[in-house]
């Protein structure tokens, strides 16, 4: 049977990996429904053309006429907007692919939900400003939640969820990023491609820079408490500088079951969209007898405060996981501007949290979009006026 899918965001990293799997499955096997980018009209209309989409949704009006004009000889429908987004995500299909980089990936990636369809999910964004209300919106829609990073893909494929109490943690790895071993001095000195040159993973921009601070792996920590109902005392941490395992998870017996793999994303990306089957993945194979160096130990939060502000955001609830990631997203976008230096980033997150955290409202979780997208958009005024402010 073909499967029916959607990328949301598939110009994207993540997105181009998805493709680069579905252009290498058996004739018929896969079918893409409708694609997704922001800006980027003329990489969404070769895409469309090439796999043949019925629908593509570009978010940024700028580059409409573009994208018009390269599919104009075409049937495929164009939608230009934030609403052509949701009507992508609502369209008909077996798998989507949430892509989308940033809190902008929310309310296409809920519009996936509601279909109760299985959804791959890359964008842990939308987790970390949600968490509670898009894991009731999964489980009152019937959706299958798929994660597509590739850690929370790890402890997917080895938790046993019908067993709950036999899990004693859940155990993150994380690369450490370009600055592991560097001093704070030459932190100080961090330029935009120094953080952008990741030494493992090869991704999008923001992600890049994320992972430099260790935010990513902050928003991961977040991510993985929801995913997996777990608090945060009994999900720990690990720099792994080789990215071979990409989680564990401890039992209470002692045993502890980990994940291997190349570190490259289309593993996950094709776990996900051939769930419940296995995807062939064209990835290196892991040589063993090569695996002698696997080394593991805890993060520097004192060097990279992200990772205790994601903490304590978690632990604080509410809208403070909401707060950290719009200011993060100001402030990293920001840094990729040259407007501010790289240990600005964290800087800007803790003073919007402690800002926001003066409001009575502050430790109560959202219930409607809405009250989200209110709190995000307040968050990334308090960044914007700290940046402005430096
Ligand atoms: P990229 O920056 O490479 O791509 C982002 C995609 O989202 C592009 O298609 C982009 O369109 C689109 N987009 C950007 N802004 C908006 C917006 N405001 N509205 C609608 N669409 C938008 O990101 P990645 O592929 O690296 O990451 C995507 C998600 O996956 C993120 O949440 C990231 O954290 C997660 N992830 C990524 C990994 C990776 O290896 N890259 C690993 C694990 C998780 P355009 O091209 O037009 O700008």
């Amino acid at each position: 049977m073909t499967k029916r899918v959607t990328i949301l965001g598939s110009t994207g990293s993540i997105g181009e990996s998805t493709l680069d799997l579905v252009r290498r499955a058996k004739p018929g096997e896969i079918k893409v429904v409708a694609l997704t980018a922001n800006s980027n009209s003329e990489k969404l209309a070769s895409q469309a053309i090439e796999f043949k989409a019925e629908f593509v949704a570009l978010a940024n009006n700028k580059n409409a006429e573009v994208l018009r004009e390269a599919l104009k000889d075409t049937n495929i429908e164009i939608g230009i907007g934030p609403d052509a987004l949701i009507e992508a995500a609502s369209r008909e299909v077996d798998f989507c692919m949430a892509a989308i980089i940033g809190a902008a990936g929310l309310e296409p990636t809920l519009a996936a939900v509601d279909q109760g369809i299985h959804v791959g999910l890359a964008n842990k964004e939308c987790l970390v400003c949600a968490g509670d209300l898009f894991m009731q919106r999964v489980k009152t829609k019937g959706a299958t939640l798929l994660p597509v990073d590739s850690e929370h893909n790890a402890i997917f494929q080895v938790l046993e969820r019908d067993k709950p109490k036999g899990v004693k943690r859940l155990i993150l790895t994380a690369s450490g990023g370009p600055f592991r071993e560097a001093s704070i001095e030459t932190l100080q000195k961090v330029t935009r491609e120094d953080a952008l040159n990741h030494p493992v993973w090869s991704m999008g921009a923001k992600i890049s820079i994320d992972s430099a601070t260790l935010m990513n792996k902050g928003l991961e920590l977040i991510e993985a408490s929801y995913l997996f109902d777990r608090p945060s005392a009994e999900i720990d941490i690990l720099v792994h500088p080789q990215s071979i395992i990409h989680s564990m998870v401890e039992y209470i017996d002692g045993s502890v079951l980990a994940q291997l793999g190349s570190p490259d994303m289309r593993t996950p990306i094709a776990y996900a969209m051939g769930w419940p089957d296995r995807m062939a993945a064209p990835v290196e194979r892991l040589d063993l007898t090569k695996m002698s160096g696997l080394t593991f130990f805890k993060p520097d939060i004192h060097k990279f405060p992200a990772l205790r502000l994601a903490r304590e955001a978690l632990e604080v609830g509410g809208k403070a996981p909401c707060v950290l990631n719009a200011a993060n997203e100001i402030a990293v976008a920001a840094f990729l501007q040259g407007q501010v230096k790289f240990l600005d980033i964290p800087h800007i997150v803790e003073s919007a949290l402690d800002q926001h955290s003066k409001r009575s409202c502050f430790g109560k979780s959202p219930c409607e979009v809405a009250d989200i997208i209110t709190t995000d958009n307040e968050a990334r005024i308090t960044a914007h006026e700290h940046i402005v402010s430096l």
